[in-house]
């Protein structure tokens, strides 16, 4: 039997930029002539993926391949003749004209010192043709507009004839409408000529019309695979983009139609509203943010003074109730939280990492469930309970048992909050 021939194909890549890693056990096959869309929020590890990919950056451990050929094996040049990159934008110092751009992106490819053939301007002329930049392929490119440069940019990678195109966010400058023209010469490309591609995008829904399979990225991991209504679905998408997104299919076409499930008056939804955070070592940081987004007001505490959370919640203007750095919670902090915590409404726990130090920390939880305050604390403590005896996670059982409620996701504790009533969001 043939065997599969695959344009790529990683496993277990690991891969990070000093001590952090952001590529964490990459598992990937991409079939030759597939269209593929890479999906996931900034800082998932998408752009680095591609870096990964063309051997810009080291893996740490894993493999790739890349037609069958190991890439540690590949020279620069042959790399450089396999894979063609598309990025976000181009800026050219020097007045070049579209033809000269699109020859750049075939010379850069042949030996040095070798002048281009006959062959090779018919390759160029042939990308120009294909990206439909023919007609003002003496122009200026920087007179060119938005989607004229990026077709032009792709022309210049078309003029590569490269196996395997790698796109990254290549549309998102574009408005609506040159963003479909791009993905039509690129669907075209892709069928014609059967090079592989593989697309960075942050439009879900242009994404699931063109391609057959999305890959969805989040914190360095592969969150889902496969055909787009796999894909995209309310549920994976909140848990991933941290917001309620919904997707419906719309009945005659088929298409997938994805919008942020925004309720009116989103921005003012906390206004009037006090929200105690527990936090701690940057587990607060995202939580916070949307706090600040949603308009409440809170306090956060007790934090240890220069953690990133500390940082965080001072320029967002919270009340803290701090420890000296590195030091296990003492009484008077744990006083000032307490304090701080009776002024609100509702006390929220973060995904914060539990050890001796910082157990006190739960006893502003018990106090408020005894005061009949709500109590919203973020699922998975049992992970990341360092306390003796597991102590963190059995306190917190108890405390779920008098009425405190885990949630799976930063969406889902902020979609439970209380918010404020309607007149108090009219008010300015
Ligand atoms: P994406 O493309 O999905 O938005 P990136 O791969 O660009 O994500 O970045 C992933 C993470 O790696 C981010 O937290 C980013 O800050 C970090 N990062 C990216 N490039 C570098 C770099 N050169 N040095 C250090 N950290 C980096
Ligand atoms: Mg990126």
């Amino acid at each position: 039997m043939d065997r599969m021939k695959y344009a790529i194909e990683c496993r277990g890549v690991r891969a990070g930029y000093g001590r952090q890693m952001i590529l964490e056990d990459v598992n990937l096959a991409i079939p030759e002539g597939d269209l593929l869309a890479i999906l996931g929020p900034n800082g998932a590890g998408k752009s680095t993926f591609f870096k990964v990919l063309t051997g810009l950056h080291p893996l740490q451990a894993g493999e790739i391949s890349l037609f069958g050929h190991p890439l540690n094996r590949l020279s620069s040049a042959e790399r450089a003749r396999l894979i063609a990159v598309v990025p976000q934008e181009v800026e050219t110092p020097v007045a070049f004209s579209v033809a000269e751009i699109v020859l750049m992106g075939r010379t850069a490819i042949l030996p040095r010192w070798t002048q281009p053939s006959a062959h090779d301007f018919q390759v160029v002329d042939r990308a120009l043709v294909y990206t439909d930049v023919a007609g003002i392929k003496d122009r200026p490119f920087s007179d060119l507009s938005g989607g004229e440069k990026q077709r032009t940019i792709i022309a210049m990678a078309l003029a590569q004839e490269p196996r395997l195109i790698l796109m990254d966010e290549a549309t998102s400058h574009l408005d609506i409408n040159h963003r479909f023209e791009v993905m039509q010469i690129v669907e075209r490309l892709n069928q014609e000529s059967g090079v592989t591609v593989v697309m960075i995008s942050h439009d879900l829904g242009l994404a699931a019309d063109f391609c057959r399979r999305l890959v969805l990225f989040d914190h360095g991991r592969i969150a889902a695979d496969g055909v787009p209504a796999a894909v995209l679905t309310d549920e994976l998408l909140k848990s991933v983009y941290h917001c309620p997104i919904h997707v419906r299919q719309d009945s005659q076409t088929g298409t997938l139609n994805i919008q942020p499930a925004r309720r009116p008056n989103t921005s003012r939804a906390g206004r009037g509203i006090r929200v105690h955070v527990v936090a701690g070592g940057g587990a607060g940081e995202e939580l916070m943010r949307h706090l600040a987004l949603a308009g409440y007001s809170f306090s956060a505490g007790v934090l240890n003074r220069g953690d990133s959370d500390t940082q965080i919640a001072e320029t967002l203007g919270a009340e803290l109730a701090c420890e000296k750095p590195f030091s296990p919670i003492g009484p008077e902090a744990i006083q000032k939280a307490l304090t701080l915590a009776q002024a609100a409404q509702v006390v929220v726990l973060t995904d914060v990492p539990f050890g001796p130090g910082n157990l006190p920390n739960l006893d502003i939880l018990e106090d408020a469930l005894r005061r009949g305050h709500p109590v919203l604390a973020l699922a998975g403590i049992e992970s990341r309970d360092y306390s003796p005896g597991r102590t963190a996670s059995r306190r917190l059982e108890d405390l779920v048992k008098q009425g405190a409620l885990i949630c799976p996701t930063i969406a889902d504790l902020i979609a439970h909050l209380p918010a404020a009533s309607p007149s108090e969001k009219d008010n300015p």
